[in-house]
């Protein structure tokens, strides 16, 4: 747990209240509501994902879906509860059917996330599939070339170590997912302690996919 001030605690919760109405965006005129996040304002960790789907709308609350559920097991095989961390996705607002969130959407949503990132004040941010690791690294590469690597940053003026994970929902489509999920998170004890290696990652031409990808996860960016 870091030493977030009370204040900030007020200011996320005051922040999440004005956010309740956004119309940033086409996606407010189809939601239920605002899913803002949730979980421990003084995290140390936090996860970033893509946009809430059919459930989190419904609820207003991040990751309760099936991907969710993966993502609770995952957090249980080292050691956390989602009350220990913080969770919330780069939309903040259902996309229609579950598509791919938009570039204009993500742009006119980012300064959310950013704030979000400003008031918790999280040491490492792990970002949960594609589109979470490419707003947050700045880089284009994608989620097969860099899962599991962590890189120091500077995030909204702070500095943080970016640790980039396939998407839950990635095992869902394929099992074997789940081991490489599952080793990435093993580290992540060892980062919060301050154990990061830091490696930088050099631009490569991608390389496929470690297993086989049904084409219907590809279809959802999630490798
Ligand atoms: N997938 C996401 O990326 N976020 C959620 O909140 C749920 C599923």
């Amino acid at each position: 747990m870091s030493a977030v001030p009370a204040e900030s605690i007020e200011a996320l919760e005051a922040y999440a209240a004005s956010v309740a109405g956004c119309t940033r965006c086409r996606l407010a005129q189809g939601r239920t509501q605002v899913v803002f996040g949730a979980g421990s304002p003084r995290a140390d960790l936090m996860f970033v994902g893509e946009a809430p789907g059919f459930h989190e709308d419904k609820q207003g609350i991040p990751f309760v879906g099936q991907a969710g559920k993966l993502l609770d097991g995952l957090l249980a095989g080292v050691g956390l509860r989602r009350e220990d961390v913080y969770i919330a996705n780069v939309l903040k607002c259902r996309p229609p059917g579950n598509r791919d969130p938009q570039a204009d959407e993500i742009e006119a949503c980012e300064p959310h996330l950013f704030r979000q990132i400003e008031l918790i004040e999280p040491k490492v941010i792990a970002t949960l599939g594609n589109f979470a690791t490419k707003l947050l690294s700045g880089r284009p590469l994608g989620i097969t070339r860099v899962h599991g690597q962590e890189q120091a940053l500077t995030i909204a003026g702070r500095s943080v170590l970016l640790y980039p994970l396939y998407h839950p929902a990635a095992a869902l489509y394929t099992p074997a997912m789940l081991k490489v999920l599952e080793a990435d998170f093993a580290r992540l004890p060892g980062l919060l302690a301050g154990e990061g290696t830091v490696p930088v990652a050099a631009p490569e031409p991608e390389p496929e996919p470690e297993v086989a990808v049904p084409a219907a996860a590809e279809q959802l960016g999630l490798f």
